[in-house]
């Protein structure tokens, strides 16, 4: 892993599950991270532990519903580091349930937090990855992101647009740019995300199918691989999914 040797990455959602472990992973590998989330007590745990292991790490909390934290999380890396390689787009929730219950404020947060949070991100560094003339951007989606299921429609519906604007990034700012994008589309991973399903019901359900779930270090995997690609190659899109899922 060479090319993550020195480089700056942002991760969002970096407080527990997919962004922690590759957080670590990255920081093992030489990479200088900026973690953001809203839990800062864990945030500055992990941020020691990296450190202790012989890491570089700073933190700032960020809710990234709001496009003025995402703006200073960009700065904040920029005064720690004086660049910004790539941003991981991680945050996420996933608070599913059936349509006909009406969720109506839990279909706002998870349209707050997986789109906009995603396009807030992009808005904060994408001026500064042009102005560098590199960056790489890389979104969590999901195999939600392909596919429906009772319960899981809005969230889906928020994965899909994942893919979507990832896309669309692809194809205004990687010719042009040279800024590359990447979908990592997880299936069933061994998170804190099923603790945001307010349903008792559902989260029985859900829990039910945990005991199949991968860990969130081959979630971390992918990511390392994508960014660790030489700058002319564009990893665009990863499915990893529990191999006895179908
Ligand atoms: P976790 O619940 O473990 O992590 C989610 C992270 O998002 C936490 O660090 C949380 O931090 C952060 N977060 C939530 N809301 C906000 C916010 N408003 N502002 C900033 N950070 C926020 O779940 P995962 O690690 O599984 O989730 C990571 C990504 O992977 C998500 O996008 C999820 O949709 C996706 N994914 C996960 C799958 C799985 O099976 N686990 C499958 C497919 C995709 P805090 O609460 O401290 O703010």
């Amino acid at each position: 892993m060479e090319n993550l040797k020195s480089k700056v990455i942002i991760i969002t959602g970096a407080s527990s599950g997919i962004g922690e472990a590759a957080a670590k992973l990255l920081a093992q590998n030489g990479a200088k991270l900026v973690l953001a989330a809203r839990r800062e007590e864990r945030l500055q745990t992990i941020v020691n532990e990296i450190e202790q292991a012989g890491g570089e790490a700073a933190y700032i909390q960020t809710d990234v519903v709001s496009l003025e934290d995402m703006q200073k999380l960009a700065q904040f890396a920029l005064e720690q580091y004086g660049r910004i390689d790539v941003l991981v787009n991680n945050a996420g929730i996933m608070p599913n349930s059936f349509l006909n219950e009406l969720k109506v404020e839990e279909w706002d947060q998870m349209i707050d937090v997986n789109i906009k949070g995603v396009l807030n991100g992009i808005a904060a560094v994408l001026p500064i990855m042009r102005e560098q003339k590199f960056g790489h951007i890389i979104n969590l989606s999901s195999v939600a992101g392909y596919e429906v299921h009772p319960t899981s429609a809005v969230y889906s519906a928020t994965k899909f647009a994942v893919r979507a604007i990832s896309e669309g990034l692809r194809q205004e700012e990687s010719p042009s740019s040279n800024i590359r994008s990447t979908i990592i589309s997880p299936g069933m991973t061994d998170t804190e995300l099923f603790n945001t399903i307010s349903s008792p019901a559902i989260q029985a359900m859900a829990s039910q199918m945990k005991s199949m779930a991968i860990s969130p270090y081959s979630i971390a995997r992918a990511i390392a691989y994508a960014i660790n690609e030489p700058d002319d190659i564009g990893v665009n899109e990863i499915v990893i999914r529990p191999t006895v899922l179908k």
